[in-house]
């Protein structure tokens, strides 16, 4: 039934929308009843954005189809692969074969490099020029949303373009297909297929954790490969010996060629990743726009890519333009605004350790041009992060005469806000670094 509303929804909205927002639910079956519809999404900006635009869409199509109209909600719920109730049960549909699908957007082209991230895109890079190789196996790993996949899928896409024989796979597929030759008895299919490819890709592996049969399987097909050099390339969320339920012989073939991390990306890498994703999806944001995104955001780039997608969608359903103000409105309630109890000196010693200037010397009459500038951040940060101290408790508390020296010091610092990017880019970074601090402190909250 599920399918079938969606596949009317289909009908009625532009493919575009279909494919960015719909294809992202999932039925929840076990949550809904006759009268009350579940579906999950994956992230929060879509679920709010799905909720407001497409669910009572898609309960007027229930109701077109059962002449009965249930309320339709939508959930955050991270996708994780149906957790199968033993090992050897063969999943109700198989789907067999891996996917060799790859997004054609996911290239070393389109992958932004900093040092997040520079180790792993070197090793991938290298990997798929000289395949099998120095780093063989290659294990990627590291949080959701900072490039893995988007990295194992630019070695295939590489690959193909050179003539190899590419299988990428997750290692839910490379499960399903085990488990559907096996039932099957067409185990040498199976392994004639995994067995004789140049590069066998498989993303996510640690969801093989506990499948011991399978783990079987694949130790075999790891090491046919490896005495063959044909490149294996494998990520997962955390290195290998953090994997439970993976045996042994396994984790440290795993460790035999390199293993890479993605670290989640600083700002200045956030920012070109967000600027490379407006130029490929044909989206102009202004800078400061880009700026507030990469400032506010957490590291997911995941969800920062529907932060865009959503803010665009928005706007030209508005007919408006992408402001600053719109952009805070629109994603208010997706960055959780951390203004929760920062105090001064809260402030005053995140710059301090950032700036490298004592705290005390912020709170003195020094001129020298450093603590001027850190005291102007100071007083700027503290008016926005503080809205309940006033001009002359700031005053008081940076050492000023009177809160016309307050004003003053904001009117500089608006000047540089408006004209010098770096300068803006560095005051956003302090105040993400004060509110963070004090989220991870468990202070607030
Ligand atoms: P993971 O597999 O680690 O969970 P993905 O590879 O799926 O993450 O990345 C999520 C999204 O973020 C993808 O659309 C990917 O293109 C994008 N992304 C992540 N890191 C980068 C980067 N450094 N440069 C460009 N895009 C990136
Ligand atoms: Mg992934």
């Amino acid at each position: 039934m599920s399918d079938q509303v969606l596949n009317l929804l289909k009908s009625e909205i532009p493919p575009d929308e279909y494919k960015k927002y719909i294809n992202a639910l999932h039925f929840d079956e076990n949550n809904s009843t006759s009268d009350h519809i579940v579906f999950t999404a994956p992230n929060k900006l879509l679920v709010g954005w799905i909720q407001t635009k497409y669910a009572n869409k898609i309960a007027d199509i229930y109701e077109s189809l059962t002449g009965q109209k249930p309320t339709v909600t939508i959930e955050h719920k991270l996708f994780t692969p149906p957790v199968k109730k033993s090992g050897t049960t063969p999943p109700k549909n198989p789907q067999p074969g891996p996917s060799t699908i790859l997004n054609s957007s996911y290239t070393f082209e389109n992958f932004i490099v900093g040092t997040s991230n520079q180790l792993a895109f070197g090793a991938a890079q290298s990997t798929a020029i000289n395949p099998g190789q120095q780093y063989n196996p290659l294990f990627i790993y590291g949080g959701s949303g900072l490039g893995k996949t988007h990295l194992i899928q630019a070695i295939g896409n590489y690959a193909i373009n050179h003539g190899a024989t590419v299988i990428y796979t997750t290692s839910e597929q490379f499960l399903n297909d085990f488990l559907y030759n096996l039932r099957n008895h067409t185990m040498e299919r199976f392994r004639k297929k995994y067995r004789q490819c140049d590069f066998l890709l498989i993303d996510d592996i640690q969801f093989l954790s506990n499948k011991e049969q399978t783990q079987e399987e694949f130790f075999h097909t790891f090491n046919e490969l490896h005495r063959l050099h044909k490149q294996i390339v494998l990520t997962s969320d955390k290195p290998p010996k953090k994997i439970a339920g993976f045996e042994e012989r396994l984790t440290t073939r795993f460790e035999w060629g390199l293993m890479a991390d993605v670290q989640p990306p600083g700002l200045e890498t956030k920012i070109s990743i967000i600027k490379k994703k407006c130029e490929l999806d044909n989206i102009h944001l202004d800078d400061d726009v880009i700026n507030y995104i990469a400032a506010h955001m957490e590291d997911n780039i995941r969800e920062i890519e529907s932060a865009i997608i959503i803010l665009n969608a928005h706007a030209s359903m508005l007919s408006k333009k992408i402001t600053i103000d719109f952009a805070t409105e629109v994603m208010k309630d997706l960055i959780k605004e951390r203004t929760v109890n920062i105090t001064l000196d809260d402030i005053i010693r995140v710059i301090a350790r950032e700036l490298n200037i004592k705290p005390s010397d912020i709170k003195s009459k020094k001129r020298a041009q450093p603590i001027v500038e850190a005291r102007r951040i100071g007083i700027y940060l503290a008016k926005t992060l503080t809205p309940e101290n006033k001009m002359k408790d700031l005053a008081e508390f940076f050492g000023l005469k009177d809160h016309t020296a307050v004003s003053h010091a904001m009117r500089k610092i608006n000047e540089l806000l408006q004209n010098d990017e770096n300068f803006k880019v560095k005051v956003e970074e302090l105040k993400s670094k004060i509110t963070s601090t004090k989220m991870n402190s468990g202070e607030s909250m």
